[in-house]
């Protein structure tokens, strides 16, 4: 644009107001951020990972980024809840999507494992708009070089601690199994949310808790505020980096049905707010939001509130002051 990228006073890229260009138009970046920088200057980068290939029911997914771009729109810098102001304290940018192979789902994997490396070379937190959950794999893999195992906390309707699917050891039900079995995970910080529905066998979810995961199943979670919950997940995943994984499909069908894989009798988005906010004061190092698929989304709903989630997840990150603290 005419006089270049909006910055603050101190250089930091801002999104792009309402006031200056209608939040119909423009380019959709995440939140209308510039989506000019170069990692070297940013605290956080955000990217897509357009990539579908590991789904085993509707695909879809791979049209995730561009949806969660397309209902951030909406969205304005500081978190009226928290008073975190994101875009004040860190250099934060939309880098833009990875080239995923269409055609061919481990040289994905290969793709995106060596983008977040490449990332790695910087000190930046990394935020990956999904794509199917299989994403989280590689990235794990390239942010446990830098950090080492890794505190997880993982929102899911599935705990995606599968051997394998259809004989496939990568697939978007496996990736926890994976990160384990290559040490990118530290058990004992490991916490599943939302977990729920049925198993093809009665004993699916101790796999996790074999591993030293708390494993919270959905029921745990009905009719409450998960605020108090979050100060057993702080206790239990503190103490080291810790990474945010958050399945849209965690969150009830009524509130996200834009997605491949759904469950009955899930969380409610305020219960994933919750959540998210409850991660404040964590060393995290990294977030995803994974497994939006907008062509099965009503009005742009699931979309949307994934977008939020994505902001939530800004507004927790080390450094983010609270005006008025
Ligand atoms: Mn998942
Ligand atoms: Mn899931």
């Amino acid at each position: 644009m005419p006089g270049g990228p909006p910055t603050n006073a101190s250089g930091n890229p801002q999104p792009l107001g309402g006031n200056e260009m209608p939040r119909f138009a423009g380019i959709t970046t995440f939140m209308r951020l510039p989506g000019q920088s170069d990692p070297v200057d940013l605290d956080v980068a955000v990217f897509g990972v357009p990539f579908d290939l590991g789904t085993s029911n509707r695909p879809g997914a791979r049209f995730g980024p561009r949806g969660i771009r397309e209902e951030s729109v909406m969205i304005r810098p500081y978190n009226m809840a928290t008073r975190a102001a994101p875009f004040d304290s860190l250099r934060i940018d939309d880098l833009g999507d990875i080239a995923t192979n269409a055609f061919n789902k481990d040289d994905s994997v290969a793709r995106i494992e060596a983008y977040v490396d490449e990332l790695m070379a910087h000190d930046l937190a990394t935020v990956a708009l999904g794509g199917d959950h299989t994403i989280v794999l590689p990235v794990l893999r390239a942010l446990a070089k830098k950090h080492g195992p890794l505190g997880l906390v993982h929102v899911d309707a599935h705990t995606d601690i599968n051997d394998d699917m259809f004989g496939e050891k990568i697939a978007h039900g496996t990736p926890f199994r994976r990160a384990v079995e290559e040490g990118l995970l530290d058990g004992d910080r490991v916490v599943q949310v939302g977990v729920r529905g049925t198993g093809y066998a009665a004993d699916d979810f101790d796999w996790s808790r074999e591993q030293g995961f708390r494993v919270v199943q959905v029921e745990e979670c009905w009719h409450k505020s998960l605020t108090p919950l979050m100060d057993e997940v702080r206790e239990k995943v503190s103490g080291g980096p810790v990474y945010i994984s958050f399945d849209i499909d965690g969150l009830d069908p009524a509130y996200a049905p834009g997605t491949g894989t759904l469950e009955t009798g899930g969380l409610t988005s305020a219960q994933g707010i919750e959540i998210i906010r409850g991660c404040w004061g964590l060393d995290i190092v990294g977030c995803d939001l994974v497994e939006v698929a907008p062509i099965y989304d009503v009005s742009g709903m699931t979309s949307r509130v994934a977008s939020d989630l994505v902001y939530e997840m800004l507004c927790v990150l080390p450094g983010v002051e609270r005006r008025g603290d």
